[in-house]
């Protein structure tokens, strides 16, 4: 055990006993509750599957109270001042901030992620909080669209509460790349986190509370996604639906909203390629290959879950590759040397380790890993994988594994490249390495997705569209994409003067 574990461990505790002691409450209308049925289900740490703290079990009724706690407070936000909206979110900001260190040491125990990401991420959180209230004021602004007789100018206003529901991998980060441009809009909250990491959404609706936001405006309602989760997409105070998950959750809860004809943004899963071709700087394309699949456990949507390399390159590359993946660090979250922590729940890992039979069973070969980590005691550690040998029909090329486990496939040219890479009904992002402008340009052009980096690895850049095609989601967040979808634009059109009125019923 390194010193930094012992340190971190120890530093942990009282945040643990101050969150885990007692049931882990909702928070609605401002104030933490039980809920009406007062049951509770267990959440457990991935590092060894004990028990962390029991939670409150929300209902449909807990929903219906939330939900009716956002449609009473959503007038008064709604006309709450831009300025007023950015003063209260650089506030949630600054208190994420203070309790950052907080953050991340429970986001790594509830979830299994590595504190050398987790710091990052509660940094990122803040950060995601000051963009968006730096551009509150101006969330409302449209533009003037005049005709000869006529100005049309539009406006955006609040399209009302809304339901947020959150998937476990980077929890808190990903709570607060919705609920941010969603306050920012002037709209209300209700928040359904995934149950499985239960722990940082209580912070944050504690934080918002700390801030002063308006009792209201951000409701947390802890539970399961065939109860709360369908309440709230049903809920007809909720106006829309921001989700992050499985494309097939993705599927039922467009169903469940259709009859209230609700809004949907969803993120969802991803098999996307990082794409080598021979003319790469190939070192960098190896750290940037490595890094977009094994860090935050694989368990990460826009991760180069798919290899592409060219063949001239193939078994050069592949053997490099292998070396570093044998190497890489799998140990407890806390500790700042581990690379790759526990994955998030014994089902999940039963999943991910199920891809070594079927990876074999296809004809590809396991090369490294597939294995339980030594480290692993009760826990849920996996060694890095690679499978290698792999054909696009294979279910490792093709099925969202969320793991740390990367499926290497060769390819001859472009056209071959560009085939492999739209071959799945997944369509969320897509790396390329080379030096040739023209075929980055061309090959970024002809990937069904949302989202290419070239010669990168993901580096997010908050104004810029994110999100999927294909199964991979409908709508984009970031910037002023974000107040599109918690906004409606209306159109004001006013005559100049005396323009021709058709009359009828004239004698
Ligand atoms: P999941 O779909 O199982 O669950 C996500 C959330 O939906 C949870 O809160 C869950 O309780 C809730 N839910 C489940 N059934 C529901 C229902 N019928 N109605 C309403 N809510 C319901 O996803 P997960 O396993 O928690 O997360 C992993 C998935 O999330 C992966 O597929 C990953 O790719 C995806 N993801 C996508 C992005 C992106 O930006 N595209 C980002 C992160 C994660």
């Amino acid at each position: 055990m390194t010193d930094m574990l012992n340190e971190h461990l120890k530093r942990l505790k009282p945040y643990q006993k101050r969150i885990c002691d007692g049931i882990l409450p909702h928070y609605i209308g401002g104030a933490p509750c039980l809920g009406a049925s007062e049951q509770t289900f267990e959440n457990i740490t991935p590092v060894d599957n004990s028990k962390l703290c029991d939670v409150a079990r929300g209902s449909a009724r807990d929903i219906d109270r939330a939900s009716k706690a956002a449609e009473a407070a959503f007038p008064e936000w709604r006309k709450a001042s831009g300025k007023a909206r950015k003063q209260i979110l650089h506030k949630i900001a600054d208190l994420i901030v203070a309790r950052g260190e907080e953050i991340a040491l429970l986001e790594c125990i509830d979830t299994g992620q590595t504190i050398r990401f987790m710091k990052a991420a509660a940094e990122r959180s803040a950060a995601n909080y000051r963009y968006f209230a730096d551009r509150a004021p101006e969330a409302g602004d449209g533009l003037a669209l005049p005709s000869e007789e006529h100005m049309n100018y539009t406006t955006r206003i609040p399209i009302g509460p809304v339901g947020v529901i959150t998937p476990w991998n980077t929890p808190f980060m990903l709570s607060t790349w919705k609920i941010a441009p969603a306050l920012a809009a002037g709209c209300s909250v209700v928040h359904k986190p995934a149950e499985w990491s239960p722990l940082t959404a209580t912070i944050l609706a504690e934080i918002s509370q700390e801030a002063g936001l308006p009792e209201g405006l951000h409701n947390l309602v802890q539970g399961f996604g065939e109860d709360v989760g369908v309440a709230l997409t049903e809920h007809e105070a909720i106006k829309a639906i921001a989700f992050v998950g499985e494309s097939s959750t993705g599927s039922k809860i467009m169903a469940q909203g259709a009859l209230g004809l609700k809004r949907v943004h969803f993120e969802l899963g991803g098999k996307n390629p990082v794409i080598v071709f021979e003319d790469a700087a190939l070192e960098r394309a190896l750290d940037a290959a490595i890094f977009m699949i094994y860090s935050l456990n694989g368990e990460r949507c826009t991760s180069s879950s798919r290899l592409l390399v060219q063949r001239s390159i193939h078994d050069e590359f592949v053997t490099k590759l292998a070396k570093r993946v044998r190497n890489i660090r799998v140990g407890h979250p806390l500790d700042p040397e581990t690379e790759i922590g526990p994955l998030i729940h014994p089902v999940h890992f039963d999943k991910v380790m199920s891809y070594r039979d079927i990876a074999r069973s296809d004809g590809a070969t396991v090369a490294v890993g597939g294995s339980r980590a030594s480290f692993s005691g009760e826990g849920n550690f996996i060694n890095a994988t690679l499978f290698t040998d792999a054909r696009s029909d294979m279910r490792i090329a093709q099925e969202e594994i969320f793991g740390p486990v990367l499926t290497v496939i060769p390819f001859e040219d472009e056209a071959e490249a560009i085939q492999i890479g739209n071959d799945v009904r997944y369509g969320l992002a897509g790396y390329l390495w080379t030096r040739d402008v023209g075929k980055a340009h061309r090959v970024a052009h002809a990937l069904d997705a949302g989202m290419i980096w070239v010669n990168s690895q993901n580096i997010r850049h908050l104004p810029s569209p994110f999100g999927g095609a294909k199964m991979s989601g409908i709508g984009r967040d970031g910037g002023d994409y974000s107040f599109d979808f918690y906004m409606e634009t209306k159109n004001v059109c006013i005559a100049f003067g005396d323009h021709r009125i058709p009359q009828l019923g004239v004698a």
